[in-house]
């Protein structure tokens, strides 16, 4: 797709990325039929190819040119970021990228209704805070009962997870900690900020697999956000503030673990696109080596074999996982090697809805995507549904009575042998 840049705009390092992607895309629209907002909605603008075209507009317009930033941010707000148009795109477009480098443009030259502005604001507040967002999160839980009830869904109850291994007590990982000095071999488990406060269970089964699998897992002190949260919320300064800040505290530890082990997708994705992210500064080449030690936890579970006792699952692939990372499939084999039934789901490829912030920025659309999902989840009679992002997770427990957990945390509550052998070293 050929693009007049403006000429203010001409010789920026983020335009000239976004011309380059652009160039990429044929205008095929193949990539619409895999959108789950144009599935819905049925506008061309809000599909893909239609943002690709705004975003080209935002390109060619002198940036005092207000109204066309206007106009195209809600079809962009209404994205949510899956990336199912980048697995389908027969071109390679990264669209994700550009989407970033758009929403860093609009938001150099509008801003959103005031309603928008408070609730980005407050989430950007709370959510990074685990000991803030975890008490709202537990005084939510408590007042539950007489909440109406789309507030109710936003504060599910995720059912607790025990298995052989698991501590007692119940307490989620401690920072800084060393949990098992007795191996050799060693990675960083990131304990993320959202799901430390409402899955701790997820870090404690990864503890116990890895364990089993021969791997000490050791915690960062003051971990911190990944970037991610603020930098989607179009505070995109804020957001590679919190990047540069992890990489320094990563960076130091390099050379001590074998991997960086992400058990949210969401944050996974986010790291490995550091490079990108951060090109041009001081910190790239560091980024470029820490983004290169991230592994989602997948990537580590699946060198092994798994014995366990069987369940009947479903499987929610995140979008991060599924698209960001290009690791489809990946949940469900792992569980069907372990011995477990994983029954099949139509749509997989679709988002539940969750998409990071955009179940609260967006309800209505993603309570629709929710509804069609906890359907096309339950169709087939599953015990549990399994997915592998704590924002997934939460907000496919707020639409199902089926319990939902981590698969991991599947996993390690039905282990039954030790792991057979370790098939990157066998
Ligand atoms: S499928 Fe790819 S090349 Fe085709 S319109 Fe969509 S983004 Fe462009
Ligand atoms: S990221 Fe998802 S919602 Fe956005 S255009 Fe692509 S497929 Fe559609």
């Amino acid at each position: 797709m050929q693009t007049d840049i403006h000429p203010q705009l001409a010789g920026r390092r983020d335009v000239g990325e976004a011309e380059d992607i652009l160039r990429s895309c044929v205008h095929c629209g193949f990539c619409t039929a895999t959108c789950p907002t144009y599935q819905l909605l049925g506008d061309e603008l809000d599909g893909p190819r239609g943002r690709i075209y705004l975003i080209k507009n935002l390109l060619e317009v002198a940036p005092e040119d207000r109204d066309v930033a206007r106009a195209s941010l809600p079809h962009l707000d209404r994205c949510l970021t899956c990336r199912s148009c980048e697995t389908t795109c027969p071109s390679g477009v990264r669209y994700g990228r550009l989407l970033d480098i758009a929403r860093g443009l609009i938001s150099e030259r509008a801003k959103p209704v005031l309603a928008r502005r408070m609730a980005s604001l407050l989430i950007r507040l709370v959510v990074p805070r685990p000991m803030i967002f975890g008490a709202m999160l537990k005084l939510g839980q408590l007042l539950r009962p007489i909440l109406p009830g789309a507030l109710a869904r936003k504060v599910p109850m995720v059912p607790r997870v025990d298995g052989p291994g698991f501590s007692k007590t119940g307490s989620s990982p401690v920072s800084g900690s060393i949990s098992a000095p007795k191996h050799d071999r060693r990675v960083i488990l990131l304990n993320g900020c959202v799901q430390r406060a409402a899955t701790p269970d997820v870090n404690r089964a990864i503890e116990v697999l890895l364990d089993r699998m021969g791997i000490a897992v050791e915690y960062l002190s003051e971990e911190g956000c990944c970037g991610a949260l603020d930098y989607h919320l179009a505070a995109q300064d804020t957001g590679r503030a919190r990047m540069r800040r992890l990489i320094d505290l990563l960076h130091p530890r390099l050379a001590d673990v074998e991997a960086i082990v992400s058990s949210a997708s969401g944050c996974g994705v986010t790291i490995k696109e550091y490079p990108d992210i951060l090109t041009g500064e001081p910190c790239e080449a560091r980024a470029r080596e820490v983004a290169g030690k991230v592994v989602d936890v997948s990537e580590l579970l699946e060198t092994a074999e798994w014995n366990c006792r069987s369940a009947r699952v479903a499987v929610h692939s995140p979008c991060s996982l599924t698209h960001g990372q290009g690791r489809a499939g990946s949940i469900e084999q792992i569980l069907v090697r372990a011995g477990m039934e994983v029954v099949p789901v139509r749509d997989g490829h679709l988002c539940c809805g969750s998409a990071g912030t955009y179940s609260i920025l967006q309800p209505q659309l993603a309570g629709q995507l929710l509804s069609n999902k906890v359907a096309a989840l339950g169709a087939n009679d599953p015990e549990i549904i399994v997915t592998g992002n704590v924002g997934c997770h939460l907000h496919l427990q707020g639409g199902t009575d089926i319990p939902v957990m981590h698969w991991a945390e599947l996993l390690a509550s039905r282990l039954t042998d030790p792991p057979q052998a370790d098939r990157a070293s066998a």
